[in-house]
């Protein structure tokens, strides 16, 4: 153990989590690159786990935050009106969901993921006068209960501590092979004697994240929108990980042509890593009375400067171009791994820049992650038994970052496949 680590070791909570699977003290950040107090430079795979997708400390961002800062802008307002919340509002509206032919009303449901879900779930219930939610096998969607009680995976759930009600989950996209998971919860909702009542909301996220990079078919997502239409059940697309251009463009479900009626973002909607959620709502169903669902810190008002800057890479297709034509390299980087060394086990998954490889390995997916951090790049494991290892570049990352990581990814792969897995 590195002497720096002694203090977290020490004094920080055995909660602690990231820290252990990066151990050691990071002290500077650019772009697609971080360094450590020694001076150790590494390939930042990981992207803050889906909340840098812009990458670190973009100029364009940081010179618009220090214009604000420096001349005494608002930092906190609740959810009292500002120059930079009108900005923001107006230019979300003007850049991202005026030419999606998107129509939402925006609320600011408190600055983290676990926030917006806990929002769209309560207006769900809301709405329709109805108790229960269908979450899908391997979602994630928070740690907050409500959130919790629709996340699958049980280590997390047991750490609420009481039962999670109101919820019944339903087998995702590819669940069991070879079998309709739709017609199977379709049949649910049919049959009086199934002892499952027609649910408020479903909730979804298009490619699981934290589920182990599960990615749901167009086909699928279109017929999840025709039975909830069908039976009147709101659709909740949680796209806190998948959104804002991580898949590719700037809404996860946009391919698949769907228009969910609430939307879930945050993570990397402030561009910077500032803590930052809206909760998007179907106008007719925006029915919450002043109030009802609130909290201090939905004013982040630094974020809504760095967020209303973020948009400005969604005003031309560069970016959405960027991650179309790296996406196909990675994915042939990894089919190739697959091929090349087939006691990895591995079954490549995901579209866009949120890809990664299942490998039927115990510990495999982990050692792997662990080699490449002593390598110099960062990436996490996901997956209920964190079989997979996923890469999670910024979305701007040029060829020479990608190169770069993808060759220390190989060497250590090569370098796990050498040693006994001990965990
Ligand atoms: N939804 C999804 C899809 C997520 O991936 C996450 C975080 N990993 C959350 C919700 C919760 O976000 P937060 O950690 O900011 O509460």
């Amino acid at each position: 153990m590195n002497e720096d680590m002694k203090i977290f070791e020490n004094l920080e909570s055995e909660v602690r989590s990231y820290v252990r699977s990066f151990p050691t003290v990071f002290t500077k950040t650019k772009g697609y690159k971080m360094w450590d107090k020694s001076g150790k430079e590494y390939i930042d795979f990981f992207s803050g786990a889906g909340a840098l997708n812009y990458g670190h400390n973009h100029d364009h961002m940081k010179q618009k935050l220090i214009d604000y800062i420096a001349s005494d802008g608002i930092t906190h307002s609740l959810d009292m009106a500002s120059t930079a919340k009108a900005d923001f509002l107006e230019k979300f509206q003007d850049v991202i969901l005026k030419p999606r032919d998107l129509d939402y009303k925006i609320m600011f449901p408190g600055p983290t993921g676990t926030n917006t879900v806990e929002s769209a779930l309560k207006l769900a219930r809301k709405v329709t006068g109805r108790t229960d939610v269908i979450s899908f096998t391997n979602g994630f969607h928070g740690m907050t209960i409500g959130s919790l009680s629709v996340t699958g995976n049980s280590m997390k759930r047991k750490g609420a501590g009481i039962p999670l009600q109101n919820v019944v989950t339903m087998p995702y996209d590819n669940y069991v092979d070879d079998q309709d998971s739709l017609d199977y919860l379709e049949r649910f909702l049919e049959d009086g004697g199934s002892g499952v009542a027609i649910p408020a909301a479903m909730i979804l996220e298009t490619v699981q994240g934290e589920g182990g990079i599960n990615a749901a078919s167009f086909e699928w997502l279109k017929k999840i929108e025709r039975v909830c239409k069908r039976w009147g059940i709101l659709l909740i697309v949680d796209d806190v990980q998948a959104g804002i251009g991580r898949t590719g463009s700037f809404f996860s479900f946009e391919p698949a042509g769907i228009k969910p009626d609430i939307v879930c973002l945050s993570k990397s909607l402030s561009g910077y890593g500032l803590p930052f959620a809206v909760t998007l709502i179907r106008p007719d169903i925006d029915i919450f009375t002043p109030g009802e669902h609130n909290g201090t810190f939905r004013g982040n008002n630094h974020a809504f400067i760095t967020a209303t800057a973020a948009l400005d890479f969604w005003k031309n297709d560069e970016l959405e171009n960027n991650v179309k034509e790296k996406s196909q390299k990675i994915l042939d980087f990894l089919e190739k791994m697959v091929e090349k060394y087939p006691e990895i086990k591995g079954e490549v998954r995901g579209r866009g820049f949120m890809v990664g490889v299942a490998s039927e390995v115990d510990g495999l997916a982990n050692k792997i992650a662990a080699k490449a951090f002593e390598n110099g790049l960062i990436m996490e494991t996901s997956g209920p038994s964190d079989e997979v290892f996923k890469l999670f570049p910024p979305l701007n990352i040029d060829d020479e970052g990608l190169d770069k990581g993808l060759a220390i990814l190989e060497a250590s792969i090569k370098a796990a496949m050498k040693e006994p897995i001990t965990n």
